[in-house]
């Protein structure tokens, strides 16, 4: 556009050295990015830049001294309302166009002449098609986002670490139940933390300001209106560090796991509840176990124990070739003593010969039982002959060195007597089981009772 000398100029500039200013403006004034006009009180077009001129499709020498209804009919209402608003010394609002499908921002400004009186507007119209553009994405974006967040049950949050404030995203009020109109007012970072969960989370905090680890990670509990606890699950990362490299943001990402720990609580109790369960069912049996293996009146273990003992000590013995003895003990003449001092202290006796008799057997590592009514065995494993003998003499000894009364027997006192088996190289091959050596013990009380009682025989050493 050129600027004839007659036009009046918006700039006001008249004077002589002001003219070359004036040229300097208007060549400005036809290249900026904006389209610019100006309206004179009546709403006819005084000037227009090339800008303007080229976006309206209207050449400036048609457009100037015409009326806006004439050249741009359909924003003649908005520049109307501009020059009333101007002319009656108020502000006037911004309106916006849509010229070939782009967007306008049109700005007005009033005018005054020489004497302060009004005279017109100058308007700019602004493309602002990639702003809107621009903002309309922006706007998707933040609605996908926060859909996607939502959706998840979390939200953003980003941490000004100098001045330790704290910006959430509006998901934080809508998934933890709070007043979504509420003004967010930026609150102290860490001030939402029950206190149980500070100690823990402000350390990976620390961790992660420290480059311990490269990432935040905290599970923790805060406060719901309603009184209960949320817990919440955060992730993050500084993203931005001072010159220094002092860590200045940190972004981080929280989710409600309540519903997760309610779970785990749930399943843990449950799991302990078995636990417990299982520790008292294995304790039931152990008692059971342990009930089915004892006797009752003398504590020792009973002949179902004592077998199964023989059976595995009897194997062992086979495998590694090691000597096993099996020593057989009944009581002389104790139904007489029964019949002589009642059958309580029948019992009271039998208590007395167990415990003497274990007394020895465990001196030497073997293991008492009561076999039967008044029958006690040994078993002695890996150990000698010779040690055999003496600890069954011991036997022997120790119930009669007890010294109880027994009128109805010949001795006068309670005693015992014995039979000893011993499976070892000579005879291993003879001995299929453990019941045969069972039997070959028995046998050799048998001599001993045939031989007068109160003593010990060994089996094979007798003919
Ligand atoms: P021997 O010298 O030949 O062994 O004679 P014995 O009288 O000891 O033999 P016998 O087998 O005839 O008698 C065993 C007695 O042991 C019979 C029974 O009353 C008694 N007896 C068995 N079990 C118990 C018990 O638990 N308590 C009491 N008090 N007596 C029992
Ligand atoms: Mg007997
Ligand atoms: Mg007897």
């Amino acid at each position: 556009m050129s600027i004839s000398k007659s036009r009046q100029s918006p700039f006001n500039i008249a004077n002589e050295s002001g003219g070359d200013r004036l040229l300097q403006i208007e060549a400005v004034y036809d290249r900026v990015p904006v389209g610019l006009c100006y309206l004179n009180q009546d709403g006819l077009i005084v000037t227009i830049n090339d800008q303007l001129s080229r976006l309206l499709g209207v050449e400036s020498k048609i457009a100037v001294g015409r009326n806006i209804e004439d050249i741009v009919p359909l924003h003649a209402p908005l520049l109307r309302k501009g020059l009333a608003a101007a002319k009656s010394g108020e502000v006037i609002a911004d309106g916006e166009v849509e010229i070939a499908e782009e967007s306008f921002m049109v700005s007005a400004a009033a005018v005054m002449n020489d004497l302060g009186q009004f005279a017109g507007i100058s308007v700019a119209y602004t493309n602002i098609t990639e702003l809107r553009r621009a903002t309309r994405k922006l706007q998707e974006t933040e609605q996908r986002t926060a859909y996607a967040l939502e959706n998840a049950g979390q939200w953003i949050w980003d941490l000004n670490i100098p001045a330790n404030q704290v910006w959430r995203s509006p998901q934080y009020r809508i998934l933890l139940g709070l007043d979504p109109n509420a003004a967010e007012k930026p609150s102290v970072g860490w001030d939402i933390l029950h206190p149980d969960d500070r100690a823990h989370t402000l350390q990976a905090f620390d961790d992660a300001l420290s480059g311990k680890n490269p990432l935040f990670e905290a599970i923790y509990r805060v406060k719901r209106p309603d009184g209960g606890d949320t817990w919440i699950l955060s992730r993050g990362k500084i993203v931005e560090y001072d010159a220094n490299g002092a860590p200045l943001r940190l972004l981080a990402t929280s989710v409600d796991i309540s519903m997760q720990k309610r779970i785990e609580e749930q399943l843990s109790s449950t799991v302990e509840l078995r636990l417990k369960l299982e520790e008292k069912l294995l304790a039931a049996n152990r008692k059971l176990r342990n009930l089915s293996e004892r006797d009752h009146l003398t504590n020792l273990p009973n002949r179902r124990k004592f077998a199964h003992l023989l059976r595995q000590a009897f194997g062992q013995a086979h495998d590694v070739h090691k000597d096993l003895a099996v020593i057989m003990v009944d009581i002389d003449h104790f139904k007489t003593y029964n019949d002589f001092y009642g059958h309580l202290a029948g019992d009271d006796c039998l208590i007395h010969v167990a415990r003497s008799l274990n007394k020895v057997v465990k001196q030497t590592s073997g293991s008492l039982a009561r076999f039967g009514g008044e029958e006690f065995a040994a078993l002695l494993s890996g150990v000698s002959k010779h040690e055999v003998m003496k600890t069954a003499t011991q036997m022997l000894n120790s119930v009669t060195a007890m010294k109880i009364k027994h009128e109805a027997s010949p001795s006068g006192l309670v005693s015992i007597s014995l039979g000893i088996a011993i499976l070892d190289e000579n005879n291993r091959a003879a001995i299929a089981g453990p019941d045969d050596l069972l039997n070959l013990a028995d046998t050799a009380l048998y001599q001993s009772k045939r031989n007068g009682r109160g003593r010990v025989s060994l089996w094979g050493a007798f003919s």
